[in-house]
This record gives C-alpha cells, sequence and structure tokens, in this order.
C-alpha cells in the first residue's frame, strides 16, 4: 500500500493549443472579433476598491443581465467560469446514479473526461455515417443525457422538434443540451425549460460572445434544477465569480446589437469559405456553428494539419478513431481565412 492506491488519477483533457507570436489562429473556435467597446469602457471606469470584498456568489450584475436579455426568472440561471464549469457541476449535480449516462461518441471531448473524474457510467452513441445524431438512438434507458447543439466538432445542428423529442421521451433523466454554438445560426431550446423541468440549456461567452478569455458561462433551467447546481457549486467554492468578470460579462450583455452583428460577421464569413472549400475538393457536414470540420477527397488531413502549421496557420486535427482524416477549421476573419484558403490553393497546386 502507498499513497500512490489512494491518488484520483485521471487523464485530463487536451485543449487546442495556444501558440505564442502572431499566427493565424483557427484552431479552438475563438472569436476572432474583440468583445464590444462597452466591455472596455466598464473596465476602464472600474472602481478598483470594490475588488476588497467578496463577489456576489450567483454572479450579482452578471446574472440580472442575463435573466433580462434572456427573459427568464433569475432563479432559472446559473452562472460558472465558463461553460466548462457549469458543465462539469451539471455533471457533478444530476448524474449521481447507478445507469449509464448517454452522449454521442464524436462530440466535445470533455464529456468523458468529466465522466471519469466523477465515477459516472456512461456509453457512446455512435452518429450515424453522415455524422448525424439519430434521437431514437437516445429512447432507452439511461442515467441522463448530453447532446450539444451544433454538435461539436462536427457542426452538424438538431432542430428544436428533434431535441423535444428526446427531452420529453426521458421525463426521468436530466437532458443537458451543450449550445456553444446555438447563436451562429441554430434555435435554442432555451424556450422549452418552462416546459420540461428535466432539461439544461448551456451556453457561453467564448464563442458567440467574444469572451473566452474572460471566462463566463452559463446554465438555463427549472429554478429546481439550479437551485441543486448551486448547492454543489457552493459546497466546492461559491465565489468562483470575480468582480470584475461580473462587471465586463454584464458589459457585453448591453450592447446586443453589437453580438448580432459580429455573429452575422462570422455567418457570413464561413458560408463563403464553405463554398471555396467545396470547390478545393474538401467535404463536410454542413455546418451551423464557427468552424467547418473538413475533409478532402485526395489529401491527408494530417499532412495538411502539419503543412499548415509550418506556415503558422493552426487548425484542428485528432488522431482518433472515424475522425484522423477531418480537420476543425473555425471561421476567422476574411482576411485570415483568405490566407489559409491562399495557402490550400498553393498547398494542392503542390506549390508548398
Ligand atoms: C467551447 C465549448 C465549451 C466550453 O467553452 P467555455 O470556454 O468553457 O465556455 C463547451 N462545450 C462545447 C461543445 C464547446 O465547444
Amino acid at each position: 500500500m502507498s499513497f500512490e492506491d489512494n491518488i484520483r488519477k485521471v487523464i485530463p483533457y487536451v485543449p487546442g493549443e495556444q501558440p505564442v507570436g502572431k499566427v493565424i489562429k483557427l484552431n479552438t473556435n475563438e472569436n476572432p472579433y474583440p468583445p464590444s467597446p462597452k466591455v472596455i469602457q466598464a473596465l476602464k471606469e472600474y472602481d478598483v476598491d470594490e475588488l476588497r470584498k467578496y463577489p456576489d456568489i450567483y454572479g450579482g450584475e452578471l446574472r440580472d443581465e442575463l435573466a433580462e436579455v434572456y427573459k427568464v426568472d433569475k432563479d432559472e440561471v446559473f452562472v460558472g467560469v465558463g461553460s466548462d464549469d457549469v458543465l462539469s457541476v451539471a455533471f457533478l449535480t444530476f448524474f449521481n446514479g447507478t445507469k449509464p449516462i448517454l452522449f454521442p461518441d464524436i462530440t466535445y471531448s470533455f464529456y468523458d473526461v468529466w465522466a471519469d473524474l466523477y465515477r459516472i457510467p456512461y456509453k457512446t452513441i455512435s452518429l450515424n455515417d453522415d455524422f448525424r445524431i439519430d434521437k431514437e438512438d437516445y429512447i432507452t434507458d439511461n442515467g441522463g443525457i448530453v447532446i450539444p447543439n451544433p454538435n461539436a466538432p462536427t457542426g452538424a445542428l438538431k432542430s428544436v422538434e428533434d431535441l423535444e423529442y428526446i427531452i420529453s421521451n426521458n421525463p426521468d433523466s436530466v437532458v443537458i443540451i451543450d449550445e456553444a454554438y446555438i447563436d451562429f445560426g441554430g434555435r435554442s431550446v432555451l424556450p422549452l425549460i418552462r416546459k420540461y423541468d428535466n432539461l439544461l440549456v448551456v451556453q457561453t461567452f467564448s464563442k458567440s460572445r467574444c469572451m473566452a478569455g474572460v471566462r463566463i458561462g452559463m446554465a438555463f433551467g427549472d429554478k429546481k434544477l439550479i437551485k441543486y447546481m448551486n448547492d454543489v457549486k457552493f459546497s466546492i467554492n461559491s465565489y468562483t465569480m470575480n468582480r470584475l468578470t461580473v462587471a465586463a460579462g454584464a458589459a457585453m450583455l448591453k450592447d446586443e446589437e453589437y453580438f448580432k452583428e459580429t455573429c452575422k460577421k462570422v455567418i457570413d464569413t464561413r458560408e463563403r469559405v464553405k463554398k471555396e472549400l467545396k470547390e478545393l475538393g474538401f467535404d463536410f457536414p454542413d455546418s451551423s456553428s464557427n468552424f467547418i470540420f473538413a475533409t478532402h477527397k485526395t489529401l491527408a488531413a494530417k499532412d495538411i494539419f502539419e503543412a499548415a502549421k509550418k506556415k503558422d496557420i493552426y487548425v484542428r486535427w485528432w488522431n482518433k478513431p472515424r475522425i484522423d482524416n477531418y480537420l476543425r477549421i473555425s471561421i476567422g476573419t476574411d482576411e485570415e481565412m483568405d490566407s489559409f484558403i491562399d495557402f490550400l490553393r498553393g498547398y494542392i497546386n503542390g506549390d508548398i
């Protein structure tokens, strides 16, 4: 017997690289645009004396603004340090049974990490050959369900109707819909939280709200679900949302116009890039997110990934079954995407 036997050993999640220096960064689905000028102003004007005091444990003004913008009650909102924090608390809170929880085999690669960390039994459900989720696969005995919509890294969107079918047929499980990318063209299931008390909708400021570096995530759900989550959170660390984050997040929510504008810019760029990738011989599930999951008819994804990196263009590639011939390409600015397309053209023509 040694202390080694008592250690909780885990295989951690591996995020995409954050290279230093000037590179074209299309590898972690960040927004290429800065936060609203209102955020800059709020931080400039922030009364630093406030930082002496502990923050509000519920997220204060940030939660108030979220309730207002998303037209829900405050006690239907949970705020966390990025949606990774929100999802982690949700897994710990809701998946405490012996039946396996279900999520797709090709999905956000953090889900199995939390399941392992918290000793939650799980079963992955294969996407079909088109990388689509089949709703019937989720009508089976389970201890909970997690579905990202749009899915990551495929970018494929499910309809609200299909998701409602899964939610309504699983009244004895909490169903988490991870809507990290919903603002890039999808329709949210948020209005269903009043109809189904087993539904938790998770969103983030990291993608559509241009603030991955600030770390804000939120969940919406029946107030009983939110209370259970807060009980767990307050049993670990009540003060995760610091005052500067709260101020920055609340300011961002006061500029819905800017938010809609930047989302539209990303969507327009994505649609243009889809056409160009098709012309270059790429194929991909139709994306409703801020990335495209593309495979080339003849060229190996790994080779493109490595050649791009040599040119300081970072995209994401996973050495995993079923997806190892795909690249996940985040949507950057128009100029960044032009550089990437130019690189691809050169690579395909054999110039690189
Ligand atoms: C990016 C992402 C998240 C987490 O983002 P945070 O930065 O922690 O808010 C959660 N789910 C999916 C599917 C994501 O792609």
